[in-house]
């Protein structure tokens, strides 16, 4: 079975084919990201008008690279929720008028299980994370720690309070006046944080970055976010921060915003012990996934938390950590395989809670 899906609930404009025998066969993804830069964040109407700029050609590389016709294409998929409204449309309208010009069957996906579900198409065939698993979604709009007990059942066990880590990596990054054309600003922030400075002593940073919610089952990032703010104002700006201080600062905030997730991480670990879910797998998927040393350092604490049994984590590679269609079609697959489609007429859900994907 072959899926054309579209993805278009943020900034990227995204089209791929994919096989139900696991085959990728073209993955194209056109960023918006320096578009958005003087505005400091995705500004939605530039958004709606490069999705409805992108998207036909998207559509078009996406069946030239897969070296297929779009009718020999056997259903269309496209991402329902959660998302902004007017970008969500933009892929919407065109997978349903392609669904109904071509006469095939239609699927709208709920974006966070397609985070979720993307090491189920990218592990190898041996390592597949089998249900009951724990999964860390850490993106732009969420940072969720999830029970995946099936394709579409997902417990949160912790979200966050206030801002997600992928937005705070996104604001201390502008604040640190890092520059981000061409990758973005939490991809640059990483980039800036792993620069060698041979010779140059970088001075070890400690201000008040706090452990929010200890020992609780919740995540917070406003509080880190302000303590790099208050660290740069008692400084009387970025101006006056010279480049081994900037770098200590961005360190210690992006080694503080991981011991948030590896202490949830664990914590979550010890509910499923304390409720007998036998957990084998974890999956950490989410654009702030792609981040290499988060993946060091997770790996490092899942083996802390578990000694005896051995728990395997499990990344999507890094393209496909952030937003991407070929993740789309493959949280459809299940659904068209089992004959479950979508009407034409079915609406966006802007808002769409992943505990409820079959309501
Ligand atoms: P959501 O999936 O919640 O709807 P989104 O789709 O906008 O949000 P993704 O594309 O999944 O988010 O992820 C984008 C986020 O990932 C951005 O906040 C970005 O800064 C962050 N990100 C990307 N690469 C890295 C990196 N290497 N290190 C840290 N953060 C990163
Ligand atoms: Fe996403």
């Amino acid at each position: 079975f072959t899926v054309l899906a579209l993805e278009s609930s943020a900034d990227d404009t995204c089209a791929s084919v994919v096989t139900s025998s696991r085959e990728i066969l073209s993955n194209v993804v056109v960023r918006q990201d320096d578009m958005h830069e003087m505005f400091g964040g995705i500004h939605p109407y530039i958004a709606i008008e490069a999705h409805q700029r992108n998207m036909p050609g998207a559509v078009r590389r996406a069946l030239e690279d897969a070296k297929i016709k779009a009718d020999d294409v056997d259903g269309i998929a496209y991402t329902r929720g959660p998302g902004m409204g007017g970008c969500l449309s933009v892929g919407s309208n065109a997978a349903k008028t392609l669904a109904a010009a071509l006469n095939k069957p239609l699927v709208g996906v709920h974006h966070m299980q397609a985070h979720a579900l993307t090491p189920m198409l990218t592990a190898p065939e041996s390592d597949l994370p089998q249900f009951p698993f724990l999964t860390l979604l850490i993106s732009g709009g969420h940072t969720l720690l999830l029970l995946a007990t099936s394709l579409t059942s997902f417990r949160i066990l912790a979200t966050t309070t206030d801002e997600s880590v992928g937005r705070t990596f996104d604001k201390v990054s502008r604040k640190l006046d890092i520059p981000w054309s061409g990758m973005g600003p939490g991809a640059a922030l990483e980039k800036f944080c792993a620069t060698d400075h041979p010779g140059i002593e970088i001075p070890y940073i400690d201000p008040p970055l706090p452990l929010a919610m200890l020992g609780e089952l919740a995540f917070s990032y406003s509080g880190l976010h302000s303590a790099v703010d208050r660290y740069i104002t008692s400084r009387k700006g970025i101006q006056n921060l010279d480049l081994p201080t900037k770098l200590g600062l961005a360190r210690a905030f992006q080694a503080a915003a991981v011991s948030q997730l590896e202490e949830k991480l664990a914590l979550g670990l010890k509910w499923c012990q304390h409720h007998t879910v036998p957990i084998r797998h974890v999956v950490v998927s989410g654009g702030v996934a792609s981040n290499t040393f988060l993946r060091e350092r997770l790996k490092e604490c899942l083996y802390q938390a578990s000694p005896d049994v051995p728990v395997a984590l499990l990344f999507p590679p890094p393209v496909l950590c952030t937003d991407n269609a070929a993740m789309i079609a493959w949280a459809s697959m299940h659904r068209f395989l089992s004959g479950d489609y979508d009407d034409h007429s079915i609406e966006l859900r802007s808002k769409w809670s992943i505990e409820k994907l079959t309501d």
